[in-house]
């Protein structure tokens, strides 16, 4: 069913309330701990994903990883607004709506380190006539110190193992997490890549030299990833590692929101204070990312997954990190 987002407030729901009038919010169903084990919120996993009429669809896991406060949730309630506004034109709404869905906020301190996935997982038609199940994923990772690079490399690992499509911010952090994350891949024979990965460019600032987008992305990414042989081996590994990860790798280059998402603490997520050229790009890459035709479900050693699949997964995956 498509809902509303607005006036809904769901930043302040813990993850362990039931949902108090049966509206959508996120659900912690990763927890790193202070002592740097895993929690798996098995209850809460089942719950969404063995819902009856999502279960046995196939399904494509969206996530957005990277490092701390770089806009990810932010990010990801415009894609919440996207799948609520059913894809249409309009998608974007009244531009003085506040933005709500997965918590995002301004500052600087710590947060949790793990996995939260929207309670509602969406039910897309394709325009081949399948109905395919979406499900959003908002990771938080820290990238304060060693020891929470390792957790948050190991987030990272989880959602994109299990994930279809996954947006990164930050190519300097992601190459730093690839070292960590290719080092804890590598010792998985177990894990497969078999999702697209797009790196997401923010507040890219040259679009003289490489325009917004996903054109001035690719041609951004290109020489990015090349492979000289006067690098560093460890970078070396860490390129060829990304490449052998990813069947289908992109990149898209976003413009700054301006400067009151970035530093207001009373800016609320309203599209009219956001910056133009930001929202006209939000409205190529949302669709880009997320419209039924571009929603793809990928095979996993030779078979479509599905909701109860992915549980499967899940779990499989978290007893090989907790070793
Ligand atoms: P997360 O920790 O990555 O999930 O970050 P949040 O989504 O919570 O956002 C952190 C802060 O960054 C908020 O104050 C947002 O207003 C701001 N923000 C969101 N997107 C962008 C962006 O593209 N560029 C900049 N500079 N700030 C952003
Ligand atoms: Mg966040």
């Amino acid at each position: 069913s498509w809902g509303s987002l607005s006036d809904k407030n769901v930043y302040d729901w813990s993850s362990e309330e039931e949902e108090p009038d049966g509206r959508a919010r996120p659900i912690q169903v990763l927890l790193v701990k202070d002592d740097h084990t895993f929690e798996l919120d098995e209850t809460a996993l089942s719950r969404i994903l063995l819902s009856e009429e999502v279960r046995d669809r196939e399904v494509v896991a969206i996530s957005v990883a990277g490092a701390f406060r770089k806009g990810k949730s932010f990010l990801m309630d415009f894609m919440l607004r996207y799948m609520y506004n059913h894809a249409s034109e309009n998608w974007l709404g009244n531009p003085e709506e506040p933005l709500t869905g997965f918590s995002w906020r301004g500052g600087s301190e710590r947060e949790t380190t793990g996995i939260q996935i929207w309670s509602e997982v969406f039910l897309v038609d394709k325009p081949d006539g399948r109905k395919v199940a979406v499900l959003l994923m908002d990771t938080q990772g820290t990238f304060d110190s060693q020891s929470t690079l390792r957790d948050s490399a190991t987030v990272f690992a989880l959602s994109t193992m299990i994930i279809l499509k996954i947006t990164c911010y930050n190519i300097v952090t992601l190459f730093q997490l690839f070292t960590e994350y290719g080092r804890l891949a590598m010792e998985e024979t177990f894990l497969k890549p078999f999702q697209s990965m797009i790196f997401l460019v923010r507040d890219w600032s040259f679009p003289y030299e490489f325009p917004y987008g996903q054109e001035g992305g690719m041609k951004f990414l290109e020489k990015r990833l090349k492979i000289s042989e006067n690098q560093h081996e460890e970078l070396q590994n860490v390129r060829k590692h990304i490449h052998s990860c990813f069947t289908n790798i992109s990149c898209f280059l976003m413009p700054h929101p301006g400067l009151k998402v970035a530093t207001n603490p009373h800016f609320d997520g309203r599209i009219k204070e956001i910056d133009g050229e930001f929202i006209n790009n939000l409205t190529v890459l949302v669709p880009w990312l997320l419209s039924p035709r571009n929603i793809d479900v990928k095979e996993i050693n030779g078979s479509k997954i599905t909701c109860r699949g992915l549980l499967e997964y899940f779990k499989a995956y978290i007893k090989i990190y907790q070793g």
